[in-house]
């Protein structure tokens, strides 16, 4: 199928692209990579009036490291972030999950902005956010504000973003010493999106006691989930093989309430989210470079 008939615009700047969406208001759509918009397009599931085309702000893309944080442009493509030293030096967990976002052609198009905006329950980046605290810079016209990857996420491909406004910038805080990361999914094919995914991230003391225990699931429910249960088995402990796997079955068990669909069953979820959320606090803590 071929797409309703929409208005296209470029915009060359950030200010031109808000002033753009301004004037449009809820008809207009940000167009970033594409990759998940024009095929809704196409299947007519969107019919934005007006597309604002963000390819060409340069302003938009980009890493930079400053006081202690990272900050991503929202225009920045998947294989930027993917091949970033900075990225690797200071975020490795994102550098972990991009080889299991979609496959190389999408991730040269493909943006993080446009990632976590269209906000997938299946995708890799917003569950990675999520373990990381990162904080979403959205910006209007008007005024700018700055939104907890814990509140930005809220519900079904639904964001906190409101209409008129652009997520220019992601930032994530430096990894703090004696950090560990881990990044796991099961899909039917490479490339697939996930039927249940987990990300880790977890901080040890100078004397091997976990102060950190961050995992998050993606796949098992309208938005990424923080696996609350795994920070209450191991914070404040050693994080021996035993507590480990407690950890990971309560998670399974009290955080998350799978649906069943045509891909997977509520259970074969449950599953996977103990042995993904077991699998990558494992490797999380045998990650951790002694200080
Ligand atoms: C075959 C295939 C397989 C895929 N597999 C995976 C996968 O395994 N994992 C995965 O995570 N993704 C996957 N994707 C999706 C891919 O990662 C997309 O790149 C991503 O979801 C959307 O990014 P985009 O830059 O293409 O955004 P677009 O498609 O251009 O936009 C997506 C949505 O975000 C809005 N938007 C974009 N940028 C902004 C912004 N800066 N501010 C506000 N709103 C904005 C748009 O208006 C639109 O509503 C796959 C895509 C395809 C085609």
């Amino acid at each position: 199928m071929k797409p309703a008939a929409f208005e296209y615009h470029a915009a060359g700047t950030i200010d031109e692209a808000l002033a753009l969406l301004a004037k449009y208001g809820n008809g207009a759509k940000p167009l970033a990579g594409g990759q998940s918009l024009i095929p809704a397009m196409n299947f007519r599931l969107a019919t934005p009036a007006v597309l604002i085309d963000l390819n060409s702000i340069s302003e938009l893309a980009g890493v930079a490291s400053r006081d202690g944080v990272l900050q991503i442009g929202g225009m920045t493509r998947h294989r930027a972030l993917e091949r970033s030293a900075e990225v690797a030096r200071h975020a490795p967990l994102v550098t972990l999950a991009m080889p299991f976002i979609a496959h190389a052609a999408i991730r040269s198009r493909g943006t993080i902005g446009g990632s976590l905006a269209h906000a997938d329950p299946a995708a890799e980046l917003p569950a990675v956010m999520l373990a990381l605290d990162a904080r979403m810079t959205l910006r209007r016209q008007t005024a700018a504000r700055t939104v907890a990857a814990a509140d930005f996420f809220i519900g079904l491909f639904a964001t906190a973003l409101e209409p008129g406004e652009l997520l220019t910038e992601i930032e994530i805080p430096h990894a703090p010493p004696r950090s560990g990361f881990a990044f796991d999914e099961v899909s039917r094919r490479h490339g697939d999106f996930a039927l249940a995914g987990a990300a880790a991230h977890v901080v040890l003391d100078a004397q091997g006691i976990c102060t950190r225990a961050r995992v998050t699931l993606l796949s098992v429910a309208d938005r990424p989930v923080i696996a609350a249960q795994v920070a209450q088995h191991l914070v404040g402990g050693a994080p021996t093989a035993e507590r480990i796997r407690a950890a990971a079955d309560a998670a399974a068990a009290h955080d998350i309430d799978p649906t069943s669909d045509i891909h997977a069953s509520s259970g074969y979820r449950r599953q996977l989210a103990a042995v993904l959320t077991r699998r990558v606090l494992e490797r999380a803590f045998q990650s951790v470079v002694p200080t």
